[in-house]
């Protein structure tokens, strides 16, 4: 590997990267975050906890995840070959699982006595109870009451792995109170208590963290496609909602030049009304949130914006520092898709390849099909298939009437 100091030794000590990111906590917490980046920086070196890992993504996750070459869904698009990284194949069926397991190992090399975050649809929560009831943590997830009633089947899991689920009745009763919820929780014992996060957002160390754990997706995915193809793809895709999915699998081609990396936001119903769609990146500016600096989307009065995705795993109005940073710096294009394409894109692919993917990945499959027919026949895309749909299955088929 070259050494691009744009790509290398990101984020600072600090925190940074560039103007993007640090820690806007106040003191008392900032103290709990550098002990959890300490032990951190202590297990990553660690040959016992790496051998760990590796066996667990093995043997438990499933990695390495394979390469799908989807063969009929090109040919009808008529332009370039799609790929498709495997991620729905793993265990819990997305890539969250990835960060997860290390989320509960740290907790558990820091003796921890309590893992506490909040979901939205229960994808996270579903991902950290499996890795808390794993490693043998006690797990408590917060969640409001309005999407627990809509997302029985995490519910349900998330109760039979044995987590603790609160459920938020304040306010409107979806995610944000079930983040203050959960924070509130975890600020009466920091010492004792982690705060696992379910993206590459949040003070530092977690962008940075949950990063590398997700890092293994592109590493798999640069070693297999060169071993299959001779040749690097000419675009990597994926999702952006925190940003983790896609951190995962551009960070080991940042430094291929020759490689576009393409981050695609949620467009919602439309990219011109505020409050309906969730493109932090494309319609937001710098600003900060949850601890760190990054673009944010606002509303009128400076807060942040309402959002809105049909896949409920993308709309948050901020985005990971490193995602806001290779933004300014154009290292990656960050493209939108609408709700309508996002649907239609997770019916070609049901119908083309027998793959029905999570609607958050179908965005990424959107830009795929929207831009294969206008590259060459020997041009290569290859597409994060950050999850399965499975989970939206039933969604979908009412909302088209199946
Ligand atoms: C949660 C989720 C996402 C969005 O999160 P990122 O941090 O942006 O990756 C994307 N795809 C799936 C399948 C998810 O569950």
């Amino acid at each position: 590997m070259s050494s691009d100091p744009r790509f290398t030794a990101m984020p600072d000590a600090n925190g940074y990267f560039g103007p993007y990111g640090g820690q806007l906590v106040p003191p008392h917490l900032k103290q709990a975050m550098d002990d959890i980046n300490l032990a951190y920086e202590e297990i990553r070196q660690r040959e016992d906890f790496q051998q760990e890992l590796a066996a667990l993504f093995a043997d438990y996750v499933g990695r390495p995840s394979p390469i799908f070459h989807a063969r009929r869904l090109s040919e009808q698009l008529g332009g370039a070959q799609i790929h498709l990284k495997r991620e729905d194949l793993n265990h819990t069926g997305a890539h969250k699982i990835n960060h997860c397991l290390g989320e509960a190992l740290l907790a558990r090399f820091m003796g921890k006595t309590k893992v506490i975050a909040e979901t939205g649809a229960g994808q996270h929560g579903v991902a950290l109870a499996t890795a808390c009831a794993l490693v043998g943590i006690p797990c408590e997830i917060h969640m409001g009451q309005v999407d627990i009633e809509k997302e029985h089947p995490n519910v349900t899991k998330m109760k039979i792995l044995g987590c603790k689920l609160v459920a938020v009745t304040r306010g409107a009763a979806t995610l944000k109170e079930a983040v203050d919820s959960a924070f509130e929780e975890y600020l009466k014992d920091p010492q004792n208590y982690l705060y696992a996060i379910g993206s590459v957002v949040g003070p530092h160390p977690f962008p940075k963290m949950v990063r590398d754990f997700q890092s293994i997706i592109g590493q798999e995915a640069r070693g297999q496609f060169l071993a299959r193809h001779g040749r690097l793809p000419d675009q990597v895709v994926a999702c952006v909602g925190g940003g983790s999915n896609a951190m995962g699998i551009f960070t080991a081609f940042l430094e291929d030049a020759a490689v576009e990396l393409v981050g695609i936001e949620p467009a919602g119903e439309s990219l011109d009304k505020p409050g309906r769609h969730s493109a932090t990146l494309s319609k937001g500016k710098p600003g900060e949130l949850h601890g760190m600096a990054c673009y944010v989307l606002e509303d009128a009065e400076g807060n942040p914006s309402a959002v809105h995705s049909i896949a409920s795993g993308l709309d948050y109005p901020g985005v990971g520092p490193q995602h806001s940073y290779l933004k300014d710096i154009g290292r990656v294009n960050y493209q939108t898709a609408t709700d309508q394409e996002c649907l239609d894109a997770f019916m070609t692919l049901s119908r083309v390849e027998g793959i029905i993917p999570a609607l958050e990945s179908a965005h990424a499959v959107a830009w795929a099909i929207r831009t294969a027919p206008t590259l060459g026949k020997d041009s290569h895309i290859l597409v994060n298939l950050s999850g399965r749909g499975d989970k939206d299955a039933d969604y979908v088929a009412k909302l088209l009437g199946l």
